[in-house]
């Protein structure tokens, strides 16, 4: 099959376009034939090699995908051959006390495929029977692998984490990724009212396409101001951020009195600093969240088949230009998703 392979981490230049065989399944596996996957920030992250991280080398990248079965092990009896799935990207022991009260993504064996095991930009996946989720003909596989990720990590951030409620002012940063997109769009869903920032002027219009009430160009303005402006000095009760570090003091200074900023990444640095002041005289809480609950993508699909919620879709490329599409996501052109097709 042809694949994208890492032998060593590295610019674009590692990305490797090559054909291997087949992977071979387990009785407990199920071989997908991807019809599609898409980029996540993580992809750069693993091709770079992370401090700390290990990463078992040669190694597929890919996190996200949407195909039809090829083939099925023993063990395997909810799908069969030529049935359209989407992968479920978290690998969790099974057993543990989080996986079994349904917070596989606590679990301490939990992996990501594309991380620590071979993922998606592949012709075939190879991958536990129970993270295939059967796939109605109402969305399509490029939807499908645009959506299961992003949306599974802001539903997260949003539902869980923030306990979004009708009338809330939130704040979506960096409208322009799929996680933003995917906010905006559930944050609309529960009643709130979203205020999105970007960088570009073309952005802005996309973003309020999408259902921003209101977006800020945070090249053009300060937002803390703008926020004061936008809530007549309230601030907002929610944050949903995945830039970290040049954005972080900022939003500090965004939330009202009890706000929760929620943080599943730190695209522009880790290392931020915190005014504890503002941490609590305005009793703020902090947030952290990674992907999401296995159950809450089949909910997230059920919005996706009612159209409801629509993953964003930047473009479509071949998986042969992996190298072109890491490019566009490290320079951040896109606005949504880059969907990549083997
Ligand atoms: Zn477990």
């Amino acid at each position: 099959m042809n694949c994208v392979r890492i032998h060593e981490h590295g610019g674009l230049d590692k990305l490797i376009y090559e054909e291997i065989p087949t992977p071979k399944i387990k009785a407990d596996e199920v071989l997908v034939n991807v019809k599609a996957t898409s980029l996540n920030h993580i992809d750069i992250w693993i091709r770079q090699g992370l401090p700390g991280v290990k990463i078992a080398l040669p190694m597929i990248p890919g996190v996200d995908a949407a195909g039809v079965v090829a083939e099925v092990g023993s063990a395997v009896r909810h799908v069969k051959p030529g049935d359209r799935v989407v992968v479920a990207q978290g690998i969790s022991c099974g057993h543990c006390k989080f996986c079994l009260n349904g917070s596989d993504n606590l679990c301490k064996d939990y992996i990501l495929i594309g991380e620590h095991r071979d993922g998606a930009d592949a012709e075939f996946l190879a991958i536990p029977g129970r993270n295939v989720l059967p796939l109605s003909e109402k969305i399509s596989f490029e939807q499908a692998a645009a959506g299961a990720l992003v949306f599974l990590t802001a539903w997260q951030m949003l539902v869980e984490k923030a306990q979004v409620q009708p009338g809330d002012d939130v704040l979506c940063v960096g409208v322009g990724s799929g996680i933003g997109s995917a906010a905006i769009q559930i944050a609309k869903l529960f009643g709130a009212r979203v205020i999105a920032t970007t960088s570009s002027e073309e952005k802005v219009e996309k973003a309020k396409e999408i259902g921003a009430d209101d977006v800020v160009n945070y090249k053009k303005q300060s937002v803390s101001e703008e926020i004061r402006k936008l809530t007549s000095k309230k601030g907002v009760e929610i944050i949903i951020d995945h830039v970290g570090k040049s954005v972080w003091d900022e939003c500090i200074r965004s939330l009202t009195k009890g706000g929760k900023l929620v943080t599943c990444g730190a695209t522009s640095g880790y290392d931020a600093v915190t005014d504890l002041r503002y941490v609590f005289y305005k009793q703020l809480q902090i947030l952290g969240s990674t992907m999401g609950k296995k159950g809450d993508l089949v909910t997230i699909l059920k919005f996706f088949e009612e159209g409801k919620l629509k993953p964003v879709i930047d473009r479509m490329m071949p998986l042969s230009q992996i190298k072109e599409a890491h490019r566009i996501l490290e320079e951040g052109k896109q606005f949504g998703k880059i969907v990549l097709i083997p």
